[in-house]
């Protein structure tokens, strides 16, 4: 079933929102090499806390983390831990909490340091295609829209689009109905409803979308070891237009 939001709803989604989006601008001047990622997990973690949220990844299915750390051939879902980022990374960071018994869910690409010229162009074009993908979001539309828009996107920029992981419903559940895959037909798939709060999350590769899971059980990373990004804003849909939860 697909959960619609009334306003008053959609204000407490916002305000988590709002609490992740503080919790990436938080973590952002501590990104560079020479930190354990783990500390990042200490500084989300207590952060998060104290705004009277809590992390919705921590224990979902087993997680065992508030953030998800993915380093670059890695795809989403990885540990933080204490390996030390080094100039050149580019890391994933994905970030969910919970307000008064409703989700936020934003996950960000961020450089360290100086990067390569090709990370450079994952990064800006994984990011534009999330903004395609947003773009197609509105009532009357099909989730099918908004994955075409994304795979036609990353298709005009020789990327990879990662498909076996999507995006979802947020609601009082980090990960409801529907579906949002990152590719699909044009007019398929849900229709989108005045009410409706999803999870739009490209994930891209500069090499192949083929990926495998790590003997943690959780670390996605790419088959060809190639470098992957992942950009993810969670939005209301309404009559009145879309709005973006986790932004600024
Ligand atoms: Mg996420
Ligand atoms: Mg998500």
């Amino acid at each position: 079933m697909i959960n619609l939001r009334s306003k008053r709803e959609i204000a407490l989604l916002k305000e988590a929102g709002h609490i992740v989006f503080l919790t990436h601008k938080y973590l952002q001047p501590h990104i560079k090499a020479g930190i354990k990622t783990i500390e990042l997990e200490h500084l989300a973690e207590n952060f998060i806390r104290s705004h009277n949220a809590t992390p919705s990844f921590k224990g979902y299915e087993g997680f065992p983390y508030t953030l998800c750390i993915s380093i670059n051939e890695e795809v989403v879902h990885g540990f933080p831990s204490d390996r030390v980022l080094e100039n050149g990374d580019i890391i994933s960071i994905d970030i969910g909490a919970c307000y008064k018994g409703y989700h936020g869910d934003s996950a960000w690409t961020y450089a360290v340091g100086d990067i390569t010229d090709d990370k450079k162009y994952l990064l800006e074009h994984t990011e534009k295609a999330l903004y395609e993908g947003i773009k197609a979001a509105k009532v009357g539309a099909r989730i099918g829209d908004i994955g075409y828009a994304i795979e036609k996107y990353a298709k005009e920029h020789n990327l990879g689009v990662v498909k076996e992981l999507v995006g979802h419903g947020v609601g009082t559940s980090v990960h409801e109905a529907p579906d949002v895959p990152n590719y699909g037909e044009k007019g398929k798939g849900p229709k989108i409803k005045d009410g409706m709060v999803i999870a739009i999350e490209p994930m891209l590769t500069l090499g192949s979308p083929d990926i495998y899971i790590l003997d943690n059980d959780w670390t996605v990373v790419t088959e060809d070891s190639s470098c992957s990004a992942h950009y993810e804003h969670t939005i209301a849909i309404t009559n009145d237009g879309i709005e973006i939860l986790t932004g600024e």
